[in-house]
């Protein structure tokens, strides 16, 4: 009973997990005409990740960096349905994707299971606790929207309470020390940008607090960036020295306490370092739904990093009808937006080919039912045969070919105005960074920006900031 979803029983139905980078490239870059199409997300919008540190402190206001994925397939040849919810299970042998409204709201119906023909699987991957006490009450993440809006939203409280009379010099130290954790490229990005907040607008704003303000960068490994160049490595740490951003190598996170966090230094010691902020940007890890749908398809899935697939995105187990990209997979790509949405636009072009091979199949079909038939003239017998003849060469130039990546370089932007980049260049790889990759930086995120809209709300974000500084009031 209730509203039936708006199908056509002559077409197949694809199920869309997510609404990211891949998800949102597959919508993006997909014919629609031979599919149902149904998006499930718990997130109505496609978040533009690379500029969510800038949120954090303000630079770029949360909504410049959001697209409603109703934006995204108003255009589409057929209407698309845009569910919020989240998917809570997939049955690989049904075919079928059970989904549940998690919101505060719910109507009187809040969960459902549907089936599907394909299904183009991008939920992206959560953020890996390696469950150390604390992290996930008291530290702040970097992953999703709500993540930079809470760091943002706390580190102001620390600054205003530090601000509060006769509050003691170790107290101020304390609340205006910001420790975040992971030199991977997330880390470095959210430490770059407190380091520009600080300088830009803090010395300005709460100039009797601004030399108690500290930021410190722990990292596991012996360095930081390791998907980097060496030279862009030793940039970026030069660079952090003269932002006083300390940056602590093989020390490696334990605890997070309220108003600590406790490291275990390069010699094994254990020490406990007064902090306000814990920013948790440590690398990530598959979702439950994804764990359990690898052990649904069974033996063939047997990476840890995550789900396998073929050359042609196809899940390995799954007999041809899931489809997987971005972070979820396991592949011998990174895990980053380039390489995910690269994949969501190859994945369409299959689905428009398969789309266009489904229709020439029904075709072909309706022309031999005919051909049962008396046809009449002799022009007409020439005709029809002549048509079978068109649409089944046709059907035979419908090639569906592998994905292969292409590389268009690595880019991170480590504060002070300044970006690194390691850039695929004539075979080799040349590594530029300064201010004029910080440029290329800026104008290669507006120009990748998917709409219009978001592009013209981060300029004048950009400008906003330049003209009056960040915002520092607290909701
Ligand atoms: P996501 O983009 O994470 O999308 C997953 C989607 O699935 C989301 O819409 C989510 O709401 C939805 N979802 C989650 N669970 C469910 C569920 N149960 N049911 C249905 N839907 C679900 N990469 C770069 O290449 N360059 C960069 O500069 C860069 N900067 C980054 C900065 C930050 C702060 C972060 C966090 C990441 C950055 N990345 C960058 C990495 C990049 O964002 C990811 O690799 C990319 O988002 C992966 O795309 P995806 O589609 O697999 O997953
Ligand atoms: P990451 O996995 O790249 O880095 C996490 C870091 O945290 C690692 O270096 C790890 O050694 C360290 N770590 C883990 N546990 C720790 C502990 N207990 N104590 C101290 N250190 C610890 O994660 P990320 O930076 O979030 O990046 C995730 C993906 O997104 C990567 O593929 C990355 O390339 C991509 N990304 C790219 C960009 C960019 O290109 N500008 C920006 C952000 C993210």
């Amino acid at each position: 009973p209730g509203k039936q979803l708006p199908l056509d029983s002559t077409k197949k139905t694809v199920v869309v997990i997510g609404s990211g980078w891949g998800a949102t490239s597959w919508l993006r870059n997909v014919d629609n005409t031979e599919f149902n199409v149904i998006v499930i997300s718990p997130k109505n919008y496609f978040l533009f990740t690379p500029l969510l540190p800038s949120v954090a402190v303000g630079t770029l206001s949360p909504r410049s960096i959001l697209q409603p994925t109703r934006f995204v397939t108003r255009h589409k040849p057929r209407q698309v349905q845009v569910i919020e919810a989240e998917a809570t299970d997939v049955d690989p042998v049904n075919k079928t994707v059970t989904f549940a409204d998690n919101t505060p709201i719910k109507g009187a119906v809040s969960a459902t299971t549907i089936p599907y023909d394909y299904l183009v699987y991008a939920p992206g991957a959560e953020v890996q606790t390696f469950n150390i006490p604390g992290i996930k009450e008291k530290a702040c993440f970097m992953k999703e929207l709500g993540d930079a809006e809470r760091l943002q939203d706390r580190f102001m409280d620390c600054l205003e309470s530090a601000a509060f009379p006769g509050q003691s010099d170790a107290e101020i130290d304390r609340l205006l020390h910001v420790v975040v954790v992971g030199g991977g490229p997330t880390g470095i990005e959210v430490a770059g940008e407190f380091h520009d907040f600080l300088e830009d607008d803090l010395k300005a704003w709460y100039p009797e607090l601004a030399q108690h303000i500290r930021i410190t960068l722990v990292e596991a490994l012996p360095s930081v960036l390791p998907m980097f160049s060496k030279q862009l490595i030793d940039f970026t740490e030069t660079s952090f020295k003269e932002s006083k951003i300390d940056i602590m190598t093989k020390t490696m996170v334990k605890e997070v306490k309220d108003e600590s966090v406790v490291l275990q230094m390069p010699d094994k010691s254990i020490v406990e370092v007064p902090c306000g902020v814990v920013v948790w940007a440590a690398g990530n890890r598959q979702r439950a739904i994804t764990m359990n749908l690898m052990k649904k398809l069974g033996a063939e899935q047997d990476n840890r990093r995550g789900l396998l697939v073929d050359d042609y995105m196809q899940v390995k187990g799954s007999g041809g009808s899931i489809y997987a990209i971005g972070d979820v997979t396991a592949t011998s790509y990174a895990p980053t937006a380039q390489v995910a949405s690269q994949e969501g636009a190859y994945l369409a072009r299959v689905f428009s080919q398969m789309g266009k091979k489904d229709a020439l199949e029904r075709r072909l079909a309706d022309l031999r039912t005919e051909e049962a038939k008396a046809l009449g003239t002799p022009e007409a017998a020439k005709a029809h045969s002549e048509e079978i003849e068109s649409v089944s060469s046709a059907l035979q130039k419908v090639k569906i070919r592998p994905f292969s990546y292409s590389h268009q370089g690595s880019l991170a932007y480590i504060g002070s105005e300044k970006a690194i980049a390691d850039l695929p260049f004539m075979n080799g790889n040349i590594a530029s960074g300064g201010v004029a990759t910080y440029l290329f930086w800026r104008s290669a995120y507006l120009t990748t920006l998917f709409s219009l809209r978001n592009r013209t709300l981060v300029a004048v974000d950009w400008m906003r900031t330049k003209v009056f500084g960040r915002d520092v009031s607290r909701e």
